[in-house]
């Protein structure tokens, strides 16, 4: 798969918009179009690589840096408790075949944007 055909490469290089929450070389961070939680922040490798079943040994570092980021967003947010989540394959409900962490939580948190 060319970059041009996956959104994520396309969110990564910045020539698709996305709420960006955090970036360095190796990763970026975006809100997830459709949350499943209050707080749902996609944590996804600048490198395309398909899913958790292709990660080569060589790029194993990579995961561990997901997590770390994931880890500091949690802070940063102040969340109390959260679930980290990797989808992998069809079968595993893997929807977009760019390696991504799903870091979900918040429900700890009042919703914001609701009146009352
Ligand atoms: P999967 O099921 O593959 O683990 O999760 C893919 C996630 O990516 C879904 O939660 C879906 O809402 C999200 N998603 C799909 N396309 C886009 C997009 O273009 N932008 C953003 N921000 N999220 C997306
Ligand atoms: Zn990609």
């Amino acid at each position: 798969m060319t970059a041009k055909e996956c959104i994520f490469c396309e969110i990564a290089a910045g020539r698709a918009p996305a709420s960006v929450e955090y970036e360095d070389e190796r990763a970026i961070a975006f809100s997830d179009i459709n949350p499943a939680a209050p707080v749902h922040i996609l944590i996804v490798p600048k490198k395309h690589i398909a899913s958790i079943a292709d990660l080569s040994a060589e790029d194993e570092p990579i995961v561990g840096h997901l997590v770390s980021v994931a880890k500091k967003l949690a802070e940063n947010r102040q969340l109390e408790g959260y679930k980290l989540i990797f989808n992998v394959g069809e079968k595993g409900g893997q929807v977009v075949f760019h390696l991504h962490l799903h870091l979900l939580g918040g429900w700890d948190k009042k919703p914001q944007n609701l009146p009352g």
